[in-house]
């Protein structure tokens, strides 16, 4: 996979090349550029932001700018990688695990984090009659810029591409994961054996496989009614097993 990422801030975005993504660039599993927006502007002052029409606080960014800067990332790259533009907004539809598994499925991702009060929306809706389009909401609160977003989304996504994972069977039993669909994960133990007072659950020794797999799913089903209770809500009837109706 290839990703750019176009931003005021291209220091901001260095730590995408520490620790699992860093090692998945070093093998070539991923791609890596980010792109300074002001490279294209053209004033002297490399203006990116302009005041609001229709007045109030704050500053907007300019979509003459971002569009030529957009315009630039695609022309240099491979037509057959088709990519998607992905603009973090918390005005955006929820980035969830689906949407992460969704977007490891592209062969290139193009991030546009705002500042300020954001993009003009003319630069997202030119941008959607030549690529999918993603305005996407890492949560319900608001971050001073888009770079933070950034961050999240790409190690969300680069974290399932084949190869990244050590043991690609960890993101499957992930909270959120296909062998857990709507589901949290159940809390993880290791040695010592009591820590603090503290013993680790029986079922874990049993070296009962079942057991271990019942015990695992009783706790990942607590933890989900005591953590998100509305996705325990959300889950249909087949999604449980005889066994779940005990907890
Ligand atoms: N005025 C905007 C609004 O209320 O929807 C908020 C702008 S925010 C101060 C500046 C930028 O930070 C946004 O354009 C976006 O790129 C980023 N941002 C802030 N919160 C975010 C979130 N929850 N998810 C994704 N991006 C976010």
């Amino acid at each position: 996979m290839r990703i750019d990422v176009i931003t005021i801030f291209p220091q901001y975005l260095t730590p995408l090349r520490e620790s699992l993504l860093g090692k998945a660039i070093d093998r070539g599993q991923l791609q890596l550029a980010i792109h300074d927006l002001r490279e294209h502007t053209t004033d002297r002052h490399r203006t990116v932001d302009d005041a609001p029409y229709g007045g109030g606080p704050g500053m907007v960014m300019k979509p003459d700018v971002w569009a030529t800067a957009l315009d630039a990332v695609v022309a240099a790259s491979d037509p057959a990688a088709a990519p998607a533009l992905i603009v973090p907004t918390p005005a955006g539809k929820p980035f969830t695990q689906a949407v992460a598994a969704e977007l490891a499925g592209r062969r290139q991702l193009i991030f546009a984090p705002a500042r300020y009060e954001g993009i003009d929306q003319r630069f997202v809706t030119d941008a959607a009659t030549r690529m999918p389009v993603y305005e996407l909401s890492i949560g319900d609160y608001v971050l001073a810029g888009g770079e933070a977003a950034v961050l999240v989304m790409v190690e969300a996504v680069a974290r399932l591409l084949p190869g990244v994972l050590g043991n690609p069977e960890s993101a499957v039993d992930d909270s959120f994961g296909t062998g857990l669909p709507g589901l949290l994960e159940a809390p993880s133990y290791t040695r010592p054996p009591v820590f603090r007072g503290l013993p680790i659950p029986d079922e874990l020794t049993s070296g009962n496989h079942a057991h271990i797999a019942r015990y695992r799913r009783d706790e990942s089903l607590r933890r989900t009614a005591a953590h998100r209770p509305e996705l325990l809500a959300a889950l249909p009837p087949e999604a449980l097993d005889a066994g779940d109706y005990q907890v």
